[in-house]
């Protein structure tokens, strides 16, 4: 079947599983239509293909933590920005008060502790501020102007004490500074950008276009940088489900706990689905379904050498 009828079957087969729970730890999260539903695709030519609640907006969470780190990449360089954050899985939560590794950083930049501390380090150049430095960087990967959403902002400030818990530990260990709060603000605000699943899509299918989003043309990462953050969440993006998701599915992935995964084929395209109802590690049920299944239909483990990658055997 042609890439547009597979998805459709997909999104009829998972349509009725009910399977899983939304997130409660984020108020605002937990207020969410639980059965909501879509699976976007955005090729790396910009052609996208969506079906399912495509109109839904929903907070991108932990799905922003590549993107930030890229632009702390851009704006320190690899050599700076790892001696401030490691590059290995933890195999704790994504929450975890706190683990440092033997050098005392955060271990990858996918882990709260990790991405606080790569949020501190982000600068905003002279006419802008940081929150617009921020959510810039991800509308720019977007295509489009993404908006906070200040609803889960407020509510995670509100419920976020293990945040706070895990800022204080990076200050006590000297990882923040003096603006602890306004770096921890910050960080809720690239979390509560406001997207639906073919705007993930597209920030994926920017990352599958060497830095490059295929529709407005604009430079959003280096070739250089871009294979780091693929490679941070090759290995660290979907929680503690990581290792198992590189040997059944095998691509570069990352997950949010408002119910988004946004998976990455280099060079071809970029997978987006977003149904909140979560497993225990906090990854999206039909989510994962659905990027298996497709993994598997068109042989897209980046491991497997005999895949067919090129768009027009699938389109
Ligand atoms: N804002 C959430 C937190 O900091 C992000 C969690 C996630 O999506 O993994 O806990």
């Amino acid at each position: 079947m042609k890439l547009k009828q597979e998805i459709q079957a997909l999104y009829e087969k998972y349509k009725n599983d009910r399977s899983g729970e939304v997130n409660k730890s984020i108020p605002a999260l937990s207020q969410v239509n639980a059965d909501s539903f879509a699976i976007s695709v955005a090729m790396a030519n910009g052609k996208v293909i969506e079906v399912g609640d495509i109109n839904t907006t929903f907070t991108i969470q932990s799905i922003s933590k590549p993107f930030i780190y890229g632009l702390a990449l851009e704006q320190y360089g690899s050599d700076f920005v790892e001696s401030k954050v490691g590059i290995e899985p933890t195999g704790e939560d994504f929450d975890t008060v706190i683990k440092l590794d033997d050098q005392g950083r955060p271990y990858n930049p996918m882990v709260n502790s990790g991405a606080i501390a790569v949020t501190s380090l982000v600068n905003a150049d002279t006419k802008k501020s940081r929150d617009e430095e921020v959510l810039g960087c991800l509308s720019n990967y977007a295509g489009r102007k993404l908006r906070l959403h200040s609803p889960t902002f407020k509510s995670e400030k509100e419920s976020g004490d293990k945040n706070y818990a895990i800022a204080h530990l990076l200050k006590h260990f000297q990882i923040l500074g003096k603006n602890l709060k306004q770096d921890l603000e910050l960080y809720f605000k690239q979390c509560s950008a406001s997207v639906t699943s073919t705007d993930l899509a597209m920030m994926g299918a920017t990352l599958a276009n060497n830095g490059v989003n295929p529709v407005t043309k604009k430079e959003c990462v280096s070739p250089e940088n871009l294979r780091h953050i693929l490679s941070i969440i090759l290995t660290c993006g979907m929680y503690n489900y990581s290792g198992e998701w590189v040997f059944d599915i095998g691509l570069p992935a990352k997950s949010g706990v408002s119910g988004g995964i946004l998976m990455v084929v280099p060079g071809l395209m970029a997978i987006s689905v977003y149904s909140p109802r979560l497993d225990k590690r906090g990854n999206s049920i039909r989510g994962i379904k659905v990027c298996e299944e497709l993994s598997k239909i068109y042989n897209l483990h980046i491991l497997d050498t005999s895949s067919p990658k090129k768009a027009s055997e699938i389109l």
